[in-house]
């Protein structure tokens, strides 16, 4: 039997990594042989982390997962799937709202290149209140977000604030 090895892409900002996409990556890298979690550099987005400090926080936090690597991403994720070969593409979802978004990104994608797959992982329940954008303002204000996101990030989180 011919064994193809089936490779995934979790593309995102990361800005800054929650215990969600870690949720998320676990889950991934248990159903796919190899996972690349792209680290996503926008020059139209704004950042509170730079792709250099996104990265290296992700690298840390993946360690536990042999099969789990880091990359940056600077091009359109097809474009960058094109280049490595991989077809699948896992999001997560953690309710409606997010799914419109994720299913016209899809679409978007799959119009760019009909050979790519998006597989939506949807949130496990103790996670889906967990947004980045969120969790910046709750550290800005100096609240607890230690049941948020790994000890990694909250101290970056303090020190950025
Ligand atoms: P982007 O800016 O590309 O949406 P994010 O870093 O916000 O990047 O999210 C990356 C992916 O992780 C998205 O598919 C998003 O829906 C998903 N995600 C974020 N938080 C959670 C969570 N708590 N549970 C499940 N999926 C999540």
């Amino acid at each position: 039997m011919l064994e193809t090895m089936l490779k995934a892409v979790f593309p995102g900002s990361f800005d800054p990594p929650t215990l969600g996409h870690l949720n998320i990556i676990e889950r991934a890298a248990s159903i796919f042989d190899e996972l690349l979690v792209m680290v996503a550099e926008n020059r139209l987005k704004k950042y509170l982390f730079s792709v250099e400090e996104r990265i290296t926080i992700m690298t840390e936090l993946v360690k536990p997962w042999k099969n789990v690597s880091v990359v940056i991403c600077d091009t359109l994720i097809v474009e960058f799937m094109k280049q490595r070969d991989v077809r699948i593409l896992v999001r997560g979802v953690r309710g409606p709202t997010d799914f419109a978004y994720e299913f016209e990104l899809s679409m978007m994608n799959k119009g760019l290149d009909s050979n790519i797959e998006t597989i939506f992982m949807t949130t496990d329940p103790e996670y889906f209140v967990l947004r980045s954008s969120a969790i910046k303002e709750l550290a800005s204000f100096h609240g607890d977000v230690s049941g948020m996101v790994p000890p990694l990030v909250a101290e970056a989180l303090q020190t950025k604030y």
